[in-house]
């Protein structure tokens, strides 16, 4: 059932004990870089003054422009020579960040990536088609070597080619599939249209959803489309990437790893902690990466820590799915909007397909969301009264959680524009 119980149920009070000597590790290791030995400087801060797990908050936070400014080798704490691999962001937010990793960092990410795998109730027996695009993004790499550690045989095709994916899942009797969620919704149109049920065509039975934010309708519907349990994954590449906090077979919320990470929860305004599981953006700490260390990263993802333990044994505290990144937030004649918010009403709505399309611009000087959004086939030969009763619906659900009232409009299957990496959803029109 654990892939190490030792680390995976270690006491909490044990656990707070290595956390602080790793910790104290960690900074006065991060103090021979470039970056962290000026901040340190700056801040009047040396590594002997932590001294408790509460002095991590007098070390400043760490951000993505401060990655980017310090590009690309200032964070490096050991010598170039010494790395063995490079990774980036997808760059979703603007230029993307690089991260450096030395072979024992590369072992140590692959290890929790396949504790986090083995969690699920993946074994060596299991076929593994990981469909995350490979090269600098760390989806593809991290979980294949996570799985080959773990024994698995693993299927390296990487991302998009829909009708070979299929073709391989049939022909090699996959049992686990790594994907992105807005893809998997996007693929069962292509399932359908081959004739291929994956419930009664394939074996699949686990999926990991990671890389985006998707709600748990999507989750649910993906499930039963698949035939599948399936698992939300999250990381960045900033730190190391997937393996970073992941579910349980409980699906009660992500075990982040708390032996690899320190968690904190804050305000973004404030950038004060806040109250345990109350919502907040998440900033996390390395603890045992020694190429490139970073310390209070702010990632900007919303979530919160769920108080309580969890049936599963694990002591690592659990975080509940992320809502979103501060960025994504739009705001929307004065309102504060973010994208899950239309895909969690949306997705529970049977008759809405599987992608939809958020465009934000003006009409009279006054902000306008247009929602397109995919339905399924039907509905455009049948009675055109239904397909007014489901826009009608679609707009009372969107109204009652995002406050103002969208202009619905309804688009065939497979009309609207898909990417093989992240959705992209919201195009704002809007002149700044
Ligand atoms: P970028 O920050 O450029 O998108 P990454 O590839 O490092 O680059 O992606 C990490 C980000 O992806 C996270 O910070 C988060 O916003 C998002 N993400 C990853 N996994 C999940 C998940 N399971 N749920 C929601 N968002 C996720
Ligand atoms: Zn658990």
């Amino acid at each position: 059932m654990y892939w190490e119980k030792d680390s995976e149920t270690v006491p909490v009070e044990t656990l707070k004990e290595l956390q602080l000597k790793w910790l104290q590790e960690t900074v006065a290791h991060a103090a021979r870089s470039h970056f962290y030995g000026k901040r340190f400087a700056e801040a009047g801060i040396s590594p002997a003054d932590i001294t408790s797990l509460e002095d991590l908050s007098r070390i400043p936070f760490t951000t993505k422009d401060d990655l980017r400014e310090d590009w690309p080798y200032g964070f490096l704490a050991l010598p170039k020579e010494d790395m063995v691999r490079m990774h980036s962001s997808s760059g979703t937010t603007g230029r993307a960040t690089v991260i450096f990793h030395t072979q024992e960092d590369i072992d140590g990410w692959t290890d929790i990536v396949a504790r986090s795998m083995y969690m699920t109730g993946m074994r060596r027996s299991d076929v593994f088609q990981n469909m995350m695009t490979y090269a600098l993004f760390t989806g593809g790499l991290g979980f294949h070597y996570g799985a080959e550690k773990l024994g698995a045989l693993v299927i390296p095709i990487g991302a998009g080619n829909s009708h070979r994916q299929i073709q391989l899942m049939c022909d090699f009797q996959t049992t686990v599939i790594h994907i992105i969620p807005s893809y998997a919704l996007y693929l069962t149109t292509v399932f359908e249209d081959l004739g291929v049920d994956p419930r009664r065509d394939t074996h699949l039975k686990i999926a990991f959803l990671g890389a985006e934010p998707h709600s748990e309708h999507s989750r649910r519907r993906i499930e039963d489309f698949y035939g599948v349990s399936a698992y939300n994954s999250y990381g960045l590449s900033e730190m190391n990437g997937p393996g970073v906090a992941f579910e349980c077979p409980a699906q009660k919320g992500m075990h982040i790893w708390e032996d690899h990470y320190i968690v904190e929860i804050i305000d973004p305004v404030t950038q004060k902690p806040v109250e345990d599981g109350e919502e907040g953006e998440l900033v996390l700490t390395t603890l045992r990466r020694r190429g490139m260390p970073i310390l209070r990263y702010r990632t900007k993802d919303l979530t919160r820590i769920i108080p309580g333990t969890c049936e599963c044994g694990r002591t690592h505290r659990r975080i509940a799915r992320i809502t979103g990144r501060t960025d994504d937030m739009m705001i929307v004649k004065g309102v504060n909007i973010f994208p899950i918010q239309i895909e969690r009403q949306l997705m529970e709505i049977p008759g809405v397909g599987t992608n939809f399309h958020i465009i934000l611009d003006q009409e009279d000087y006054t902000d306008r969301m247009i929602v397109k959004v995919e339905v399924q086939k039907d509905y455009f030969t049948g009675d055109l009264k239904q397909l007014e009763a489901l826009r009608r619906r679609i707009v009372d659900n969107l109204k009652s959680d995002i406050l103002i009232t969208p202009k619905v409009e309804l688009v065939e299957p497979n009309t609207l524009p898909t990417s093989e990496g992240k959705a992209v959803r919201v195009f704002d029109k809007r002149k700044k």
